[in-house]
């Protein structure tokens, strides 16, 4: 049967597109394997590729203020990437790489099974929101940012929240607060009394 270990184990040796020759490490993910929120970034920056750990650099201290702000626990929650291997000087994705490694985030998903998906930023939202057949709603993230998006998946009902993503602080401090508004929202949908016994 299919486990997160053994994904990592395949991410670690994958050489499906060329990222794999300039990486340090591969970013395979982290968290909860039973998350009921999972956050899907774009891909690893130098911090985390120099560590393998996702958000671990500036846009992290963002990402780590904002669920202290939401009251959630980092550990609690799954933490991923649509790539898994840093593009150079943090470029954007390219579509072939996109399409090499979210088989490994599909995987992922499939065994989390969260119920809610936060994406953050435009290409986990567009990839997300096309996987989840809503491929008719995808707007630029300034246009969606903050919408929860019903959805059907293979193992039930979830919710796909939108979010911009956290390095925008760095360049835009204002944005906090549309981010502080927005995982709110997460929040509100995320209530372990009712389902945690
Ligand atoms: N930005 C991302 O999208 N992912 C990370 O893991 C770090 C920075």
């Amino acid at each position: 049967m299919d486990n997160l270990d053994k994904i990592s184990s395949e991410i670690s040796v994958c050489t499906k597109c060329p990222l794999h020759r300039t990486r340090t490490n591969p970013v395979p993910g982290e968290g909860n394997p039973k998350a009921r929120i999972m956050l899907i970034g774009e891909a690893p920056g130098a911090n985390e590729d120099k560590t393998g750990r996702p958000f671990c650099g500036d846009a992290g201290k963002i990402l780590d203020g904002l669920l202290m702000f939401a009251e959630l626990i980092r550990e609690e929650i799954f933490i991923g990437n649509i790539l898994k291997c840093r593009p150079p000087n943090n470029r954007n994705p390219k579509s072939d790489e996109i399409k090499a490694c979210t088989p490994f985030l599909e995987r992922q998903i499939e065994i989390i099974k969260p119920e809610i998906i936060c994406t953050l930023g435009n290409y986990a939202t567009g990839f997300i929101l096309e996987k989840f057949g809503l491929q008719n709603k995808i707007q630029g993230i300034s246009r969606i940012h903050g919408r929860v998006f019903d959805a059907d998946s293979p193992y039930g009902k979830i919710k796909i929240i939108p979010m911009y993503h956290p390095a925008v602080v760095v360049y835009n401090i204002n944005m906090k607060r549309v981010l502080e508004r927005d995982i709110k929202i997460l929040k509100n949908f995320y209530q372990p009394d009712k389902f945690d016994t």
